[in-house]
């Protein structure tokens, strides 16, 4: 396995069955060890997760958060930048 940091535990498990597959995604997706505990999450993904439908009044609330968290995110990067001159 290469010594690339993985930081999401989905992309951890895809990298570990390319790994048991000799990283052919081909091979992964034909795999057929059925009672392997990760089968289901093979492809980097979790088949379980409902994807979320917003109403159009959600989707403003969702996008207004995202937008202050980047704000806030600069203001830090700003003021860590400052203090380091
Ligand atoms: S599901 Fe299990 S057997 Fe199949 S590739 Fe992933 S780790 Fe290997």
């Amino acid at each position: 396995m290469k010594n690339k940091k993985i930081k999401s535990p989905l992309k951890a498990i895809r990298a570990n069955c390319l790994e048991c597959l000799g990283g052919s995604s081909n091979e992964v997706k034909e795999c057929t060890a059925f009672n392997c505990h990760l089968f289901d999450f093979r492809f980097g993904k979790n088949p379980y997760r409902k994807k979320r439908i917003l109403t159009d009044e959600q989707k403003e609330i969702v996008i207004e958060r995202l937008r202050n968290a980047r704000e806030n995110k600069k203001g830090i990067e700003n003021e860590k930048k400052r203090r380091n001159n």
